[in-house]
């Protein structure tokens, strides 16, 4: 792979730095979170959906108004050092 394109589907959600203003509704999400996780499908890994990953940036279920996926888990450093 030598390049990727993300593009954010502002048409269905919202996207915000500032998810904890206090001006966060149901459909805006982060888009430093977001935009980690889309890394890691660029990086060439999977959603994943067992609630134990829930944490995990690479966790197929994104909560709005949340950034705690904008840091790697511990599954997601493994899995990056198991690959690369
Ligand atoms: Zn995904």
């Amino acid at each position: 792979m030598i390049q990727a394109d993300i593009r954010f589907n502002t048409t269905d959600y919202d996207f915000t730095y500032t998810p904890g203003d206090g001006d966060c509704d149901s459909n805006d999400f982060d888009v430093i979170s977001i935009l980690t996780h889309e890394l890691g499908h660029v990086l060439g890994f999977d959603d994943l959906y067992d609630p134990a990953n829930r944490y995990l940036t690479m966790s197929g279920r994104v909560n709005n108004c949340t950034t705690y996926l904008r840091n790697l888990g511990r599954g997601d450093v493994l899995g990056l050092r198991e690959r690369y």
